[in-house]
């Protein structure tokens, strides 16, 4: 009947629409499929953001913890920084609302939170990390960790150039997220902590699938058989579905109007942007090109990432080149800030992505099967486009990073786009196997989460483990 008890999950979202995301669909596949209640715990008031609200399915519930103060952080203080201390020094509310909750069957942190874990130990509750990015970034974090293994408190070492991973990843230090590129950074001290803490989790699921990272797969396999790591899960891809998608849907009535196949998408993420100079030269190249685009512009800032000051604000489509918008209208499209992205991505119009690789764009192109152009720009997105340029081979590198791979900001020359364009929507022999093995990529990314898919039965080994723990009926559990 109805009123039969659920075990219940709680899931711990840091801030950000590129964490919460996978979190609320992870949440709402527990729901709808496991047999779960489920709630989606956030550092901020999801109401006050309606963008972020809008992303969590109406099977799943909410709450926010209250807000704890900051302001003695420097205000230089690195990002990650901040959300280390705002996740520590909002576990005690975090307490308070898990004592209460009835049924707790199981906790799950996502990757920046894993300092809730102890709290979980502490109520005698199963733990388990959510990782909203892939195993090359947990294999990162493993690494990092076992380098500082018997090393004293204090001390950190680098870790090596390049760093070998499972499955031929080679990354070289500027492919490094970036609070991992050097042990000198205060967040690197972090980072150990928060990856020592992985150890103790029951298990850890990935948003990744098997056919994505097969070597890196079978490595944690190994891994957890010999005791050195827990269980990890692939359960991915976590893709929002289109129709959850607010806003404005110019963009799709004129996809209507566009032949199939024909449209070159180009988005930098949440918070992606690109220099005045870069923007225009990216201008002028989707021009060259002569192929049909539709171009979410953001304000310009210096260093790739989003400008939250005074350039923030204002018509993004003002610093587009002199008279480019008239010039290619019957071309082209450029909106504003955001666009539907899956729904764009979806569109049988659009036939290629120039991305800056952020994990959730790139599982939204690899469901719909579409080749990317990978434009990294900060943060981990390097390391994703070498996977996704490598082993997985549905992209192609634009540029600088063509060349030589340089981990500086360099301007990409309109020749270069055009270029990489060309390669990728006709290219007969390098684009071709790019845009075949998006193909490929989107039926096996479907099978994961087919009936009988390998997520779907990763998720269903989990859930049942949390269904047979007998703590969230009350029962005393002995172990
Ligand atoms: N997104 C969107 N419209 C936009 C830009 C981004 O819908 O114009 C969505 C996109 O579909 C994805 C998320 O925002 O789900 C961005 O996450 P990602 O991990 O790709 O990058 P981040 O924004 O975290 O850098």
């Amino acid at each position: 009947s109805t009123d039969q008890p659920r075990p219940h999950v709680v899931l711990l979202a840091s801030p950000g629409a590129g964490h919460l995301i996978p979190l609320a669909e992870l949440a709402r596949r527990l729901v709808e499929h496991h047999g779960l209640t489920a709630t989606l715990v956030t550092f901020t008031d999801l109401t006050s953001s309606p963008e972020a609200q809008s992303g969590v399915p109406a099977s799943v519930a909410t709450a926010s913890l209250p807000s704890v103060q900051l302001h003695d952080l420097a205000p230089d203080t690195p990002m990650e920084t901040v959300l280390f201390e705002l996740v520590r020094r909002s576990l005690p509310h975090l307490r308070t609302l898990l004592s209460s909750a009835a049924h707790l069957a199981a906790l799950v942190p996502d990757f920046f939170c894993s300092a809730a874990l102890p709290l979980a130990a502490e109520l005698g509750v199963p733990s388990y990390v959510f990782i909203p990015s892939n195993l090359t970034a947990l294999a990162i974090m493993r690494r990092i960790v076992e380098l500082h293994d018997g090393v004293p408190p204090g001390e950190h070492h680098d870790l090596p150039d390049p760093l070998e991973l499972p499955g031929g990843v080679s990354l070289r230090r500027a492919d490094l997220p970036c609070s991992f590129r050097s042990s000198k950074e205060p967040v690197y001290a972090h980072l150990i902590e928060e990856g020592r803490r992985y150890r103790h989790a029951d298990g850890v699921l990935v948003n990744t699938f098997y056919e994505m990272e097969p070597a890196a797969v079978e490595k944690f396999r190994q891994a957890a058989g010999e005791g050195a790591f827990p269980p990890v899960f692939p359960v991915g891809p976590f893709v929002r579905s289109g129709a959850a998608e607010a806003g404005d849907s110019a963009c799709l009535e004129w996809l209507d109007r566009q032949p199939t196949g024909s449209v070159v998408y180009v988005s930098f993420g949440s918070g992606g942007s690109l220099s005045v100079e870069q923007t225009a030269e990216l201008a002028a190249g989707l021009e060259a090109s002569g192929y049909r685009f539709l171009w979410v512009v953001r304000m310009p800032s210096m260093d790739g990432q989003e400008d939250e000051g005074e350039h923030g604000r204002g018509n993004p489509l003002a610093w587009l080149p002199e008279g480019f918008l008239e010039r290619t209208r019957d071309k082209g499209l450029a909106v504003a800030a955001w666009a539907p992205q899956v729904r764009v991505l979806s569109h049988p119009a659009t036939a290629a992505f120039v991305s800056h690789c952020g994990w959730n764009s790139t599982l939204e192109s690899v469901s719909c099967g579409v080749p990317m152009v990978s434009w990294p720009l900060y943060a981990e997105q390097r390391m994703n486009a070498v996977v996704l340029e490598g082993s997985v081979g549905m992209a192609l590198p634009v540029g600088p990073r063509a060349r030589d791979g340089d981990g500086d900001v360099v301007v990409v020359s309109r020749g270069e786009i055009a270029d990489a364009l060309r390669e990728l929507m006709e290219g007969p022999v390098k684009g071709r196997a790019v845009r075949r093995q998006a193909g490929d990529m989107q039926q096996a990314a479907a099978h994961a989460w087919a009936p009988e898919g390998s997520s779907r039965r990763a998720l269903e080994e989990v859930a049942v483990a949390w269904k047979a723990w007998r703590g969230w009926r009350g029962e005393a559990v002995t172990d």
